[in-house]
């Protein structure tokens, strides 16, 4: 939650001395409000006031970075209860649990398993980011055996879960630098954690037996100068569950209740025993809050819907999914190959591109600026029409690439076909109304 520049104001000198290149100390405090200028610009704020208005700008839910490289995630940073409001910001990481009582080769297998599991959709990578190793056995060596043996032959990010001081102390001799989450916070061990915790810079898992405990370690940790916090709440139940993460959300957002400014952890196989409630209860969490989502189903079919709710609830509903508008050479076309066009809805533009290159025949697709709508949507809104088409097609300077005027358009909109041609000056054939009909309609299409 942003601070407004009045309040910024309040804390400024008054002076209006110009030093930081405003005319005024309100100009300043508005421009900094803006995030256009630097508080460093004025050098006369006092220490006081940068601590004031530190903590005045600080986020509702504090972003919290787990992992280095490709696999590591930010969660938190969140500043809404209701998507509609604005936007949710950081997704969720699903966290494979392996344990240190597994044998070899099911961690192998587990491995082997959790690596394959990418899909591509709408032009983004889909896949699980982290590990969370846990140890069942009071073994110090067993554990560190499990994250060398994790952290030597993957990329994920890692969540280290060890009542065991020693041992986490141990895996962080060797991993500190992939920046894993560290925990289980507690109040017996809670000092020793925190120490660790800073000399390696790592965030940290503070696990609370209840709400009331919970605000008392997050307080304690951040008055140490640790911002990284992942919140575990200890549910019994999954009714605890859910009413802990609205609980926690709420709290942070409208009572300002900075203690639980925190994502949090859910384990959702331990509110069930059936694979696929499992998968059920994730789903509840990806749209109630949760941080990290600790799974231990490794089934593809698991974890792809749970991907592609996360990828849904967490696009900006104010912002289409769109591509860029220009010309897409799909197969390596040439001048008599055939022209397709549609609009820059990134759905739409992966649905036809993926027919357009199933077909086998090199083809140019045309892709027109419509503000991300959808072929129908944009014509009624008239963005999608003959005019503006015409318009397009001598913009993007097809006409360059091929040697004929022959240009399909979306079936949908097969009543423009007429005004088209008039407009454009090029044959317009009508395609198909579905993507799936492309490639049966592009086999047959004859470029005139
Ligand atoms: S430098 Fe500081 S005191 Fe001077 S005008 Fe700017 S904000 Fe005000």
């Amino acid at each position: 939650m942003g601070i407004s520049g009045l309040d910024i104001f309040k804390l400024l000198p008054k002076t209006n001395c110009r030093e930081c290149g405003f005319p005024t100390c309100l100009a300043f405090a508005m421009q900094l409000a803006a995030k256009k200028v630097e508080l460093e610009k004025c050098p006369y704020v006092t220490e006081e006031a940068k601590k004031a208005l530190a903590e005045a700008a600080r986020p509702p839910i504090m972003p919290v970075t787990v992992g280095t490289g490709d696999f590591s995630f930010t969660i938190g940073g969140e500043t809404v209860l209701y998507r509609h409001e604005k936007r949710f910001e950081h997704r969720p990481s699903f966290a494979y649990s392996i344990s240190d009582s597994m044998k070899d080769s099911q961690v192998d297998e587990i491995l082997n398993r959790i690596k394959v599991q990418k899909w591509e959709r709408v032009g983004e990578l889909l896949q699980p980011n982290s590990i969370y190793l846990k140890s069942d056995e009071d073994d110090v060596s067993k554990y560190i055996n499990l994250v060398e043996k994790v952290a030597s032959n993957t990329e994920f990010s890692l969540i280290l879960v060890n009542e065991n001081l020693e041992a986490i102390e141990k895996v962080l001799q060797f991993c500190s630098d992939r920046k894993p989450l560290i925990g289980p916070v507690t109040k017996d061990n809670i000092d020793d954690f925190i120490s660790l915790a800073k000399s390696n810079s790592c965030p940290i898992l503070i696990k609370g037996e209840s709400l009331e405990e919970l605000i008392q370690l997050t307080t304690k940790a951040s008055d140490e100068g640790l911002k990284e916090i992942v919140l575990d709440s200890s549910p019994n139940n999954l009714k605890e569950a859910f009413d802990h993460q609205i609980y926690i959300r709420r709290s942070a957002l409208e009572k300002k209740n900075k203690a639980l400014g925190y994502p949090t952890i859910v384990y959702p196989f331990e509110l069930t025993d059936v694979p696929i409630k499992e998968s059920v209860i994730a789903g509840i969490f990806v749209a109630k809050y949760a941080g990290i989502i600790v799974m231990k189903n490794v089934e593809p079919e698991s974890l792809f819907p749970l991907l592609i709710l996360t990828q849904n609830i967490y696009t900006d509903p104010q912002r289409p999914m769109t591509v860029e508008e220009k010309i897409y050479p799909i197969g390596n076309p040439d001048e008599k190959s055939p022209v397709l066009i549609t609009t820059n809805f990134s759905l739409t533009y992966f649905l036809v591109s993926g027919e357009v290159e199933g077909s086998k025949v090199p083809t140019w697709l045309l892709i027109m600026d419509v503000e991300g709508q959808s072929v129908l949507t944009s014509w009624a809104a008239g963005k999608f029409i003959a005019e503006e088409i015409a318009k397009f097609i001598k913009r993007c300077k097809i006409e360059e690439k091929v040697s004929h005027k022959n240009l399909v358009i979306p079936g949908y909109v097969a009543q423009i076909s007429g005004e088209l041609e008039d407009e454009s000056g090029w044959k317009v054939t009508v395609g198909p109304r579905e993507a799936v009909d492309i490639p049966k309609f592009l086999q047959s299409y004859k470029v005139a």
